[in-house]
């Protein structure tokens, strides 16, 4: 009897291919890849042994018969392992599928190996005569067990279908059929071994329908990740909005407050009075700082946080820092030293209004967590620490060191420093006012220019917050030590705002609140100047065709005409005598980024409410000096 072999060789091939595959990075290790890789080997087996069993038969003559039987029984035994682990792994697919079930299974499979093995005693199966193969009295037994295993699963399947998808199930039933069929056609012309090629089928139907990712679905999933991400942006930049809409409507008010506050203290004389409102100034300017650093996470999460490069003096930042907390430090009895390396250069190109608020932070932070002792602060440039910037050429490092001699903080505590919201020792601390924003806006304006911030602290003896950020040097004049120029600045200070007077210039002040003109009248009373009021940009604009002004100050945000109209309005008409007359426009609406698109817009200056008098004086000192 001579066999057709070619289809088990087909097999094998398919079958290492597949093995091969499947055993290098291709597939996660699941269970149904574990078991579709058993079944792959067992079926490689069952072929090699196939192909050998083909090759004994067909040389009967000179293979002594015992061994024949041998190696056709291990046949057998491979082909009803191939089957119980085909049948594991539709199992593994239907968890539901009933313990009678399994067992059924289970006994249909015990009775084909046991078939196997008696028929080594009785030869009912199958058997050898010198060399010749003889199909045995009740030979069909082994094709028809393997038939009734096939559909009891198919009858498992169905009754289980709920646990799987319906294209799932269906691939499944192939996966039994196909083997099924190619039995049956081997039965017919047994001359050509079927069955492994028809396994090897189900293997790759197992291996790509069912064990390989659907990648449509994954797709799926992205887009709608997309989509749902596109959804956060828009809350997100809701959120951003709503921040800023209520900083300005917060805002508004308390530049009202906080400027009649002003007036009190400036004019009033009753001390039990001015104590009062010493108080209202400190919770005010405390309110303002906190709507500030809400406002500044809430740019910063939705990226509109931007670094807007210049030329600046470090001495002035360093020296706005020092006159912001002086005051605070010295309430509280503590050394606040401002300290720099006077070799430095005093000139860079970087976000002077950024590298400000971060020595700021760190500053009001010292002062906030340190009971006695000192707060210094230490700054020198690096040459050294060379970062190289596409946009800007070679920079060195600016460091910035602000060491406390305050609380200090725990080991365990350093790692949620930096996290918005969050306060360290929140019992211990609950007397000192914050929001546990401060770090976490500082970290990320640092990091915006590509700098380092660490820390190093000894708990109960103090802190130091290093930070080191990139600028280039725009000037190697040497800066000098801040102290003494800070000494020279004061005296200078004192006289310039005391005499700062412009008798006889003309201003005008655009504003829908009648309190805000009161209270911006009041900050330039000492400069003897005449002010208008108006109360909106119609009216703004009437009284600008027959005055002539040496500035006009207009507010933003107005009803019915804003600011922006009126200001064109008035730049735009060729007859009217203020076309020229510079003006500064008043907002409460703290974005950053505002400065710059005011200045595109045309206006001369920007001033955000509330109004700092020195503000307000350098401001106009600027624009009348120039005159
Ligand atoms: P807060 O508004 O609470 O000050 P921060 O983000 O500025 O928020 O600081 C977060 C926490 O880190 C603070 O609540 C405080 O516990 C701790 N912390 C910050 N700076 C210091 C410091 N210089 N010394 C000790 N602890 C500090």
């Amino acid at each position: 009897m001579y066999y057709n072999i070619s289809f088990d060789i087909a097999a094998i091939l398919v079958l290492a291919v597949i093995a091969i595959g499947m055993s290098t990075v291709l597939y996660t290790d699941t269970s149904g890849h574990k078991l579709v890789r058993r079944y792959v080997y067992s079926v490689i087996i069952c072929a090699i042994v196939d192909i050998i069993t083909a090759y004994t038969i067909c040389y009967g003559s000179m293979v002594p018969d015992p061994l024949n039987i041998i190696l056709n029984t291990i046949y057998q035994y491979a082909s009803v392992f191939c089957v119980a682990v085909a049948m594991r792994t539709i199992l593994n697919y239907y968890p539901s599928a009933s313990r009678t079930s399994i067992i059924i299974n289970r006994t249909l499979l015990y009775a084909q190996a046991a078939f196997v093995t008696l028929n080594l005693f009785t030869g009912w199966l199958f058997t050898f005569e010198d060399g010749v193969y003889i199909h045995g009295k009740i030979y069909y037994i082994a094709y028809v067990l393997s038939l009734l295993v096939v559909f009891h699963m198919l009858v498992v399947v169905v009754k289980n279908r709920a646990d799987r998808p319906a294209t799932i199930t269906r691939i499944i039933i192939l996966f039994l059929f196909l083997p099924t069929i190619f039995t049956v056609i081997q039965m017919i012309f047994s001359s050509i071994l079927l069955i492994a090629f028809g396994e090897a089928f189900s293997a790759l139907i197992m291996l790509f329908a069912l064990e390989t990712p659907d990648y449509r679905a994954l797709m799926k999933t992205m887009n709608e990740l997309e989509i749902a991400r596109e959804e956060a942006n828009i809350a997100s930049r809701a959120k951003s909005d709503f921040l800023a809409n209520m900083s300005h409507e917060i805002r508004t008010p308390i530049n009202g407050i906080l400027g009649m506050n002003t007036m009190i203290l400036r004019d009033c004389d009753d001390p039990q009075v001015v104590e009062y409102a010493e108080n209202i100034r400190i919770a005010g300017n405390g309110l303002l700082s906190i709507i500030n650093d809400i406002l500044d996470l809430s740019k910063i999460e939705s990226g509109r946080m931007e670094i807007l490069p210049a030329n600046y003096e470090l001495f002035s930042i360093m020296n706005d820092c020092y006159q912001m907390n002086r005051m605070r430090a010295s309430e509280k009895g503590l050394d606040f030293i401002m300290e720099n390396d006077p070799n430095m250069p005093a000139q860079y190109y970087g976000d002077e209004v950024t590298i400000r608020q971060i020595m700021n932070n760190l500053i009001s932070n010292g002062i906030k967590y340190t009971k006695e002792g000192s707060v210094t602060v230490s700054v020198s440039f690096s040459e050294d620490d060379k970062v190289y910037d596409p946009d800007r050429g070679e920079q060195g490092a600016l460091l910035i060191a602000v060491s406390d001699t305050g609380i200090g903080i725990k080991e365990e505590d350093l790692d949620n420093l930096f996290k918005s919201f969050t306060r360290l020792e929140e019992s211990r601390n609950r007397h000192i006012e914050g929001t546990g924003l401060g770090l976490n806006i500082t970290q990320n304006l640092v990091s915006m220019m590509n700098g380092t911030i660490e820390v190093t602290s000894e708990y109960g003896k103090g802190s130091v917050f290093t930070v080191k950020i990139p600028q280039k040097v725009v000037s190697h004049k040497r800066m000098g030590d801040f102290d003494t120029r800070q000494k020279e600045r004061v005296n200078s200070d004192i006289i310039g705002t005391s005499t700062f007077k412009a008798p006889g210039k003309k201003v005008l002040v655009v504003d829908d609140v009648k309190m805000n003109i009161l209270v911006f009248t009041g900050l330039l009373r000492g400069t003897e100047m005449t002010i208008d009021s108006a109360l909106s940009g119609p009216a703004a604009i009437e009284m600008t065709k027959n005055t002539k002004y040496d500035i006009i100050f207009m507010d933003h945000l107005m009803p019915g005409m804003d600011g922006i109209e009126a200001f064109h309005m008035i730049r735009d008409d060729e007859g009217n005598i203020n076309r020229d007359t510079p003006v500064v426009v008043l907002t409460a609406n703290a974005i950053v980024g505002m400065r710059s698109s005011y200045l595109e817009e045309g206006f001369d200056e920007y001033l955000s409410k509330p109004v700092e008098q020195k503000d307000l004086l350098k401001v106009a000192e600027e624009i009348l000096g120039d005159r």
